[in-house]
């Protein structure tokens, strides 16, 4: 399972306080220093690690927990919480155009996942909306993408719109949409290029497709295995772009978690949904407080 690593650490820090009736500053000393270890091994953010420890400590300290009932408990419960929130607290749902086709724009780098997960969220919206949506093959350096996406769309059962690789992608979005208002379809999931790494062309023509079609969602698809990477990228895209969300893939591959626990603190932008896998149905919602338990164990 992911983040094997970072739970049983977690779980050894609190272990030692189990069954104390009261706790030394000392003792709470020790299980920080020893959380704060076990997040910068799994490659949190060193400054989200110094936050989220200096809060816990306060809280800790400030509601009496050293000296009230079953003091481990409630530090497991403090570090619960504030690890909630430090992904975020709570899901935050797609924005919705007020009138359909609600737009959205996909991007990342090459390789994040951005193709596979443009399928994955027209399956999740046709299976539980009921949605019609249109897939639309704006990838125009990498040929094999137009491909990919029109099997991916065979796959699920959603049209692809594409225009080869002659025409400008910023045209490409734009007929995309107007064929989705012309079809009415309830969604048009734009699938842009990506590179290997940011540059500015890549930023400047994913700039100019979003002023040219206005997104209601752009979603940032991002490799959660590549730990620190994965921020730095999403705040180069964040910045260029001012995404609306982020999609975290291969969480089922991630042994460590740091990209999943930095994001939402770093860019202050919601993590919408996660990849958890290869087939077309491994796209969840994210809900931090799920996600909280499930790395503490
Ligand atoms: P793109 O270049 O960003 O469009 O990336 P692709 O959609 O082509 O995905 C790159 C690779 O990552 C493919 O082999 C996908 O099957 C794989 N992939 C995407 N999402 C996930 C995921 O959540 N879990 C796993 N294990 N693999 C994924």
């Amino acid at each position: 399972m992911a983040f094997e690593g970072l739970t049983e650490r977690l779980q050894n820090a609190m272990k030692k306080l189990r069954g104390k009736g009261k706790i030394s500053e000392a003792d709470l000393r020790e299980t920080m220093r020893e959380i704060r270890l076990a997040l910068l091994e799994a490659d949190v953010n060193f400054t989200v690690v110094r936050n989220f420890v200096k809060t816990v400590q306060d809280r800790a300290k400030g509601s009496e927990v050293l000296e009230g009932l079953n003091p481990s408990q409630q530090i497991i419960k403090i570090v619960d919480e504030e690890l909630t929130k430090m992904m975020g607290d709570e899901a935050v749902p797609l924005n919705k155009a007020p009138k359909i086709p609600t737009i959205i724009m996909m991007s990342g780098l090459q390789g994040a996942g951005k193709t596979t997960t443009a399928g994955k969220l027209a399956l999740k919206l046709k299976d539980e909306e009921n949605a019609r949506p249109l897939l639309v093959a704006d990838d125009v350096y990498r040929p094999a993408a137009i491909d990919q996406l029109e099997t991916v769309g065979e796959q699920i059962g959603v049209p692809v719109f594409q225009l080869g690789t002659d025409v400008d992608p910023v045209e490409i979005a734009k007929r995309g949409v107007a064929k989705a208002i012309e079809d009415h379809n309830d969604y048009v999931i734009i699938d842009t290029a990506g590179r290997l790494q940011i540059d500015e062309a890549l930023m400047g023509q994913l700039k100019n497709i979003k002023a040219e079609v206005q997104p209601n969602e752009i979603l940032l698809v991002i490799d959660s295995m590549t730990g620190q990477n994965a921020v730095n990228t999403a705040e180069g895209f964040n910045d260029a772009l001012d995404v609306t969300g982020v999609v975290l893939t291969k969480l089922d591959g991630d042994t460590r978690g740091g990209a999943a626990l930095s994001i939402r603190a770093v860019t202050d932008k919601p993590i919408k949904f996660v990849g958890q896998g290869e087939k077309m149905s491994d796209l969840d919602v994210f809900y931090p407080d799920r996600m909280a338990s499930r790395i503490l164990g």
